[in-house]
This record gives structure tokens, sequence and C-alpha cells, in this order.
């Protein structure tokens, strides 16, 4: 059995319309419409049969589950749906099913052949958030990041990044801030571009920056550059 769970992360209240395929959240008094999950996670299934199918494995079973990660969302149905859950009912439902395929269907070999497979030919996805948000990239706060107190706008002063509010300094609280950059704007970087957003005046300060994380670049002097590197997510 091959287990699909569509993850939702909203806020409020969700009133799941099964016959309409629709999804409405009600929060603070304003309500909308939502794309429905379970139309996502079916043509997902769609999808994997086809590659399954493509690359010349066997059926297996598919189930599947819409599962609402927000303990504090309220979920309402039209009628009872067994594969709607939220997050803390998942190993309840995963022994379930278990229970319902006792049979097996595939040798373990053949399933980690599958596995490994897959993992090969996953491509992260790599999302244009601020489109995906419909947010312009001038709202967008620049300069550097104080992970102790939030304020952005830490100032270069000797080689290290200061907080003007709570006065924690970093040496290297610029490398968060470019990971920003990097996952809301782009992987590319030039020298302006870096001191645009880290707030920084002077182009040898930045030049010293640029050199110390020592990335990939191409390009020459004026124009150079600079690939950010993208921290692995856990
Ligand atoms: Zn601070």
């Amino acid at each position: 059995m091959q287990l699909h769970l569509e993850v939702k992360n909203i806020a409020g209240t969700l009133h799941f319309d099964n016959k309409k395929n629709q999804l409405i959240r009600t929060i603070e008094d304003k309500v909308e419409g939502l794309p429905d999950p379970f139309l996502q996670v079916f043509n997902q299934k769609i999808q994997l049969e086809k590659w399954l199918l493509q690359n010349k494995f066997p059926r297996m079973p598919l189930e599947h589950l819409v599962v609402i990660s927000n303990p504090s969302t309220i979920i309402k149905t039209t009628q009872y749906i067994p594969e709607l859950i939220h997050n803390g009912n998942i190993p309840l439902k995963v022994q379930q099913l278990t229970q319902r395929y006792k049979f097996e269907h595939l040798p373990t070999k053949e399933l980690k052949k599958r596995s490994s497979r897959l993992l090969k030919k996953h491509t992260p996805a790599d999302p244009d958030i601020l489109k995906l948000f419909s947010i312009n990239q001038s709202e967008l706060l620049r300069g550097v990041f104080c992970y102790q107190c939030s304020t952005v706008g830490m100032k270069r002063l000797s080689a290290k990044w200061e907080c003007p509010s709570c006065h924690f300094s970093s040496k290297d609280a610029h490398l968060e801030t470019l990971q920003d950059y990097a996952l809301l704007i782009d992987r590319f970087i030039t020298n302006q571009k870096l001191r645009n957003f880290l707030h920084i005046s002077s182009r040898s300060t930045s030049t010293r920056l640029l050199k110390s994380m020592q990335m990939k670049h191409s390009g020459s002097t004026k124009g150079r550059v600079y690939e950010l590197p993208l921290k692995e997510v856990q």
C-alpha cells in the first residue's frame, strides 16, 4: 500500500464540501474559497500511477489522506470524510490501513528499488514565493535580521554586525539574511544587489563579505554574479 498525505497548514475554520469539491475557510469574519486538497491529492495519485507505469513498476493500492496540521483548525464537513484528519490521528490511520492491507503486494526488495528510484527522480520544489503570495519585492524589509530580537537593520561596525535595539553582535548575521534573499528573490546576486539588500554603503565591505563566503561566481569584476548556496532544509 502506498499512502499519499496532503498536509495543509491553514488556520481558522475549514468547511469541506465534498459534493462540490469546495473548501471554504473562515477566519476573523473573512470567508474565502481555497483549492480543494482532495482534488490535489487525486491529481498526485494519477501522476504517480502514470510514473509507475512508465517506469514499469507493478501497480499497488494507493491510499490518501488529507491532513490538517494545525491542531486548532476547526474542521467542518457536509458529511463524514474518513480520509480527512488532524495530524495527531496519523498513527491510528496508518495502523488501520496496515490492517486492511495484510496481503503483501510486493517483496521488500521491489519496494526498496521503487523507493530509491523515486528519491533519485525527486526534484525539490522551487516556487516563486513572492508571486505565490502576491508580494512585491519592494515590500520586503531590507537589512540584516537580528535573530536575538527580530529587528531588521543590524549595522556593520568593525567587522561585526551590531543590532541597534538589543546590541547583540555577530560576525556572520548576513548569512541568514542572504539565505532569505536566495529563497525569496534569487539564487544569484551581484555586489550592488547585496549592498542594497543588506543596507551596506561601502563597496569594499560588501566585497569582503562576498569573498569570505567563497561562492561560485561568473563574469568580470563589476558585473560579477555570485551563486548563493542554499542550506539543506531538514
Ligand atoms: Zn537585536
